[in-house]
């Protein structure tokens, strides 16, 4: 998971891109970079966060009306700035490019690009392989005269040789800003457009909220395998590029994305308030009887909201959250999640004190922040614990670009549902179910893999088993 934004327009875009990709940050926090152009492409990239990365020097220097920008979460290659975005490359034509994603034939592609065209990517970031494809494929055309038809024909070949799950979007140097999602469509990316006197702005982002900042309409979410292109005189042209089935991931409404963002025409909060609503029955069904129902902060909040309202009984603030602490989730290693989860929330004693306590979580992972929380509402005197998860049991990991775990690493793939209780040290178990959330998405066709092991792409399982493979043998 990582955040990208694009700007075109008759303006310096550097501070539209650094406010948006600030407004993406939940994406990814290990590295951020920012590309523009102007007579030649201006590059900032580092390790860290947004404000970190960048002062007000660098924006002196990123000039231009055209640019990107990425906020990195390592799913793929080492966490150092060789593999920070963006990436560019100057010759025979000038082409930057950032992507949020995961490409799942890596290695043939590498061994391809070398065979075929005598290219050795530099970096083990995946971008680097979808730029060299698409150069690969638009140094086919007449590049003293590129048109859309040509750089439509590019991606789509880039399309069908790439496989995985990436959004893109590229800076062709004195052509235009381009777009284009994966055949599925897995990722998200929106189009956003801010009209003025002099004409259209556009704007693509990962997320909607990034234009609430900028002051951008949000115009639509790209469809599976479209493109779109905007030339340099701000006219807009679209394909539908190389189309499969739809297979939106779900776990951007569950938890990747911001409550106030709307992808797929859904407002994040929205849907995470319907899907705690639909965990009232199955509280109900297990005969608990909460007093209050608290949530495992933010992501937690508006499920648990959905199911106190639902159960007719109060939601309370149950955790204050360090917000200067990462998200556990998207740390790196197990030892620095659970040091993260430790330091992030703290318990309010009166609020939980004497009370049966509903908390409401957007998943279970490995379980041992579920665990954590459990004693942390013990100790601060809740008579009763009982754990409810927003998201149904995952039970095979993400090969799309979430550094969720390996199989063994995931706690639901191998323990019964009372094991798990028994683990976490909860009085309850309550999860999703699969039916649920597939009856409230049935008319957005989505991915479900992590609960059902049925991956979209094909020949995702041979990459799982590698990455398991290494995994295994860098543990040993
Ligand atoms: Fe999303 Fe899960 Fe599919 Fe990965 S496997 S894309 S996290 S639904």
């Amino acid at each position: 998971m990582c955040g990208i934004v694009g700007f075109t327009g008759n303006h310096n875009v550097v501070y539209d891109i650094v406010l948006g990709l600030t407004s993406l940050q939940h994406r990814g926090q290990d590295a951020a970079g920012i590309v523009t152009f102007k007579d030649y492409f201006h590059l900032k990239k580092g390790l860290g966060l947004v404000s970190q990365v960048f002062e007000e020097r660098h924006f002196k220097r990123l000039q231009g009306n055209i640019g990107l920008g990425h906020v990195r979460y390592t799913t793929q290659g080492s966490n150092d700035l060789q593999n920070a975005q963006p990436f560019s490359a100057n010759y025979p034509f000038g082409v930057a490019m950032v992507h949020n994603g995961n490409v799942t034939n890596f290695k043939e592609l590498r061994n391809k690009l070398y065979h075929d065209y005598h290219i050795l990517p530099e970096t083990s970031n995946d971008l680097e392989l979808i730029l060299y494809v698409f150069a690969s494929e638009l140094i086919k055309k007449d590049l003293k005269d590129i048109q859309p038809a040509d750089i439509f024909e590019a991606v789509k070949a880039t399309q069908q040789i790439v496989k995985g799950a990436y959004s893109v979007i590229a800076v062709i140097a004195n052509h235009g800003l381009l777009a284009f999602t994966d055949p599925h469509g897995i990722r998200p990316l929106v189009l956003g457009r801010q009209d003025s006197k002099e004409g259209s702005l556009y704007g693509f982002a990962s997320e909607s909220a990034c234009f609430d900042y900028l002051g951008y309409e949000l115009v639509r979410d790209l469809e599976a395998g479209e493109i779109i292109y905007i030339d340099n005189n701000l006219r807009l042209h679209t394909s539908d590029g190389y189309r499969l089935e739809k297979a939106f991931c779900i776990f951007e409404h569950i938890y990747f994305a911001r409550e106030d963002s709307i992808i797929q025409q859904r407002l994040v909060a929205a849907e995470r308030v319907k899907m705690g609503r639909m965990l009232a029955n199955k509280v109900k069904a297990a005969g608990l009887q909460p007093d209050i129902v608290i949530d495992v902060p933010t992501s937690g909040y508006f499920a648990a909201s959905g199911l106190a309202e639902a159960l007719g009984i109060p939601y309370r603030r149950g955790f204050v959250k360090n917000s200067f602490i990462g998200r556990s989730f998207i740390s790196p290693t197990q030892k620095e999640r659970e040091e993260v989860v430790k330091k992030k929330l703290n318990p309010i004693k009166a609020v939980v004190k004497g009370k049966r306590v509903a908390v409401v979580d957007d998943s279970i992972v490995r379980g041992t922040t579920s665990k954590r929380i459990v004693k942390m509402l013990r100790n601060a005197g809740a008579t009763e614990v009982y754990f409810i998860s927003a998201a149904p049991p995952i039970t095979n990991p993400c090969v799309y670009g979430i550094d969720m775990a390996i199989s063994t690493e995931l706690i639901a793939s191998s323990k019964t549902h009372e094991e798990i209780c028994n683990y976490i040290g909860s009085d309850a178990l309550v999860y999703q179910t699969i039916e649920d959330l597939q009856q409230l998405y049935k008319t957005l066709p989505c991915c479900y893999a992590c609960f059902t092991g049925k991956y979209p792409v094909e020949d995702s399982d041979k990459l799982l088993s590698e990455i398991e493979q290494e995994r295994m043998e860098a543990k040993a």
